[in-house]
Parts: C-alpha cells; structure tokens; sequence
C-alpha cells in the first residue's frame, strides 16, 4: 500500500522504540485534520512534533507522521499512582484516524466511518503486523492502562479493525 510522505520537521533528540508490541488506535478529535496541523498542535504541547507514527484520512490516504522507528507519543497517562504511563508510548505504534467519532458538546461530530478509510487503516494495520511479527494486540486508546480518554469515540467502528492482530498474540 501506498504511504504518503511528510516533511515534517521534529525537534530534539529521537528515541528508537526497542519493542513494538501492539498498535493504539486513535482519533484526530476534529472532523478535518491534516499531517500539518496534528504536527503543530503536537509541538506546541511540548512535544518533538506528531506523536503518531500515521495518520488515515478520510479519503483514504495514509500519512507518515513521526518515524515508525521512533517512540511516539500518543497515550502516555499520568496514573494515580503518580507514574507516567511512558511504557504505553515504549512499545506501541500510532494510528491516527481523522475524524471526530466522539459526540463532545459543541463541536462537529462523525457518526460512523466510511468505507476507504477503513480500508486504507486495515492494510496499513496488516502490513504493520506483518513487518513486526511482536505485535499482539490492537487497541482503542481507552482500552490502554491507565488511559482516562473516550480516543477513538464511541462512535469509532473498532470491530472493523477485529482480527487484524495474530492468534499467536494472547500468550
Ligand atoms: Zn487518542
């Protein structure tokens, strides 16, 4: 499958990621977003740049955002016990939907996802599980540990992404 290319330019040191065992499916929180902006919101909080490795728009063109090789930064939590969830980002890659699948008030809404985004997300997810035989599961953001967030939206088709994940994962 095709992958887009960006130029993005990330600031400070690169971390390489030493494990990648599963991949955190996300929302961009707005019905519109582009490589460009994700990036510039990103680096505002403070960090290097996107914290996602990709993004799926909905026209079905997947991005390159921050280097697949590299640590992202997309559902690090600061739990109760006061730790930062840094394994989360440690081991996993970030798919980035374009969308907002969550009801919030005020804001624009997506009640359900068209077919050539999920298309384009199922072979990149595929091809992500082939070339990193590691990777044993695939959630919603809110499903990591620790996470306190509605990422993906309720209204995110999760199942559609069922399956994707070997058998061999549930050691
Ligand atoms: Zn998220």
């Amino acid at each position: 499958m095709k992958v887009e290319r960006t130029d993005l330019v990330f600031c400070g040191q690169a971390k390489l990621r030493k494990a990648t065992r599963g991949i955190v499916l996300h929302h961009s929180g707005m019905v519109c977003a582009t490589p460009a902006r994700i990036h510039a919101m990103h680096r505002d909080r403070g960090w290097r740049g996107a914290g996602y490795h990709y993004l799926v728009a909905k026209d079905g063109t997947v991005y390159a955002l921050r280097p697949e090789e590299e640590v992202g930064a997309h559902c690090g939590t600061h739990t109760a016990l006061g730790r930062p969830g840094y394994e989360n980002n440690r081991e996993t890659l970030a798919v980035c939907f374009e969308g907002c699948f969550e009801p919030l008030p005020g804001l624009d809404c997506d009640e359900g996802m068209e077919e050539r985004q999920i298309k384009a997300a199922r072979a990149l997810i595929a091809g992500l599980c082939r070339k990193y035989p590691d990777i044993a599961y695939l959630r919603g953001h809110g499903q990591m540990p620790g996470a306190q967030t509605s990422c993906p939206g309720r209204y995110f088709p999760l199942a559609a992404f069922a399956g994707l994940t070997p058998r061999r994962a549930e050691k």
